[in-house]
């Protein structure tokens, strides 16, 4: 499976955790980045993920670049609502690809958990079916 980890500046330290908690489950997938969200990943968890720019760079709109094509299989973007994100209109159209491509996406840590979980029992095998579809 793709999966695309963001996280706001806020709740990066939220992620890392997540991403240590769960390395052993989410190592075995190809794993993909904003730029800033994918260095501190590499560097403080040790997993090999591809970094794409910086989300306030375009890096949200790289990741719904990949969902719009059928590539990416699982969003875990830990948002921070609290604070006014430069970029936010990327933010929004990252949302929305995944509800128009019925991409699983989790927005905070308590969904991200199960969808992680889910992951594991191999519930989101779907995504291969209907990737095979469009390749
Ligand atoms: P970043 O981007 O990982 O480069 O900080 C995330 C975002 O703000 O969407």
């Amino acid at each position: 499976m793709n999966i695309a980890l963001i996280a706001h500046d806020k709740k990066k330290d939220d992620l890392i955790r997540f991403a240590l908690a769960y390395k052993p489950i989410i190592e075995k997938h190809s794993l993909f980045a904003t730029g800033t969200t994918g260095k501190r990943i590499s560097e403080e968890v040790g997993l090999s993920i591809h970094r794409f720019r910086s989300g306030p760079l375009g890096g949200d709109q790289e990741i719904g670049a990949y969902i719009a094509n059928n590539k990416m299989d699982l969003i875990l973007f830990f948002r921070d609502p609290l604070t006014a994100q430069p970029h936010e209109p990327d933010v929004t159209a990252l949302i929305r690809l995944c509800d128009v491509y019925s991409v699983p996406l989790a927005t905070n840590m308590g969904t991200a958990e199960v969808l992680v979980k889910g992951l594991a029992r191999g519930d989101i095998e779907w995504r291969s079916i209907v990737r095979g579809k469009e390749e």
